[in-house]
């Protein structure tokens, strides 16, 4: 039995080459991250659709429920009740056929400062206190009575769970990076693996695509010219100075490539990417980064192992400028990024 699984696991690891991460979130958690991104963001429609495709992937109604009001705590009231009024008419639209699952047992007795406190230490693992929390006691409070407290005492959804979704609405947002720092460290003091945690970001990241400024456009006509997936969407060609949205998926870069004569200038707008002028150090790319490329360098620019990226690509004029596609970037030299 040993040899057998030990014969599994090579088969494995030689099937994805060591360059695709092992899956292991089941259905029912992808649906779980991708809902509480989207709830996240506020984009309904999005919700709706990842909903509907959770519910049919048979995860029970209150197990959403649960999920979109703790959404609350990290995106705030308005967002949580617009995901749950989305809930409640996907519920009624499908005739109240799903199974609801389980009801939370009864608030445990007691004081829920002193239960929360205690659930809020059990789950980081050890016990919650700073230089803001004396500064400010009130916010202390609230967080242990009533998020840890009122609401992770509700015990139809396990923590696990729950620190799957906090993980996911705090990918989907902005200017949260410390929280959501802690709470992977939370997720996975509860359970979740590296490569799980990494899922769930790229889950979380992904449902910004359908309301991306500029659009996601199509694939990629380009495509053979990529490794991995990229999408294009035209956002300007008719007045001299072209402008495409280009929307990469994690690991997809471009081929070595120079632009003669015209340069070209990358606008950053979404995701974690890269840019690299032949003989220089990689250059790490967010949203607002601008590269300026020179007409005559070689150069690709791509996406981050774990990340989507997309830029608006600037094709700067020029009489008779053309593309040289090159050489791919090889496994190799893309392997070293972070
Ligand atoms: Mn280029």
């Amino acid at each position: 039995m040993k040899r057998f699984l030990s014969i599994i696991l090579m088969t494995t690891v030689l099937l994805t080459g060591g360059q695709t991460m092992a899956k292991t979130l089941n259905v029912e958690q992808e649906s779980i991250a991708e809902v509480a991104a989207y709830a996240a963001r506020g984009n309904q429609e999005g919700l709706k659709k990842a909903l509907i495709k959770g519910l049919d992937n048979k995860v029970p109604v209150n197990t959403f429920k649960e999920i979109l009001v703790q959404s609350y705590a990290y995106c705030g009231f308005p967002r949580s009740l617009n995901a749950l009024s989305t809930l409640m008419q996907v519920v009624e639209e499908r005739g109240n056929k799903d199974a609801l699952g389980k009801e939370p047992s009864a608030k445990p007795a007691g004081n829920a400062l002193t239960y929360g406190t205690e659930n809020q230490t059990k789950l980081v693992g050890t016990e919650v206190k700073g230089k803001l929390f004396d500064f400010a006691p009130a916010i202390d409070e609230y967080l242990k009575a009533h998020l840890f407290g009122d609401i992770f005492a509700r015990d139809n959804v396990d923590w696990k769970t729950r620190e799957l979704a906090t993980i996911a609405m705090l990918a989907a947002r902005d200017g949260v990076e410390s929280q959501l720092d802690a709470h992977i460290n939370i997720g996975k003091h509860n359970g979740l693996t590296d490569e799980e945690v990494a899922q769930i970001k790229t889950i979380a990241d992904k449902t910004g695509n359908d309301s991306l400024l500029f659009g996601f456009g199509e694939e990629n006509p380009y495509g053979k010219y990529f490794t991995g997936k990229s999408y294009l969407n035209p956002i300007t060609t008719e007045n001299g100075v072209p402008m495409y949205n280009v929307t990469f998926e994690p690991k997809c870069r471009n081929n070595w490539h120079i632009h003669h004569k015209g340069g070209q200038i990358l606008l950053v707008t979404a995701g974690r990417g890269w840019y690299q002028a032949w003989g220089e150090e990689p250059r790490e790319l967010k949203a607002g980064d601008v590269v300026n490329i020179p007409a005559e360098v070689k150069h690709w620019h791509g996406a981050a192992k774990d990340s989507w990226f997309t830029h608006i690509a600037v094709e700067v004029p020029s009489e008779g400028g053309s593309n040289e596609w090159l050489e791919p970037v090889t496994d190799e030299e893309y392997n070293k990024l972070k």
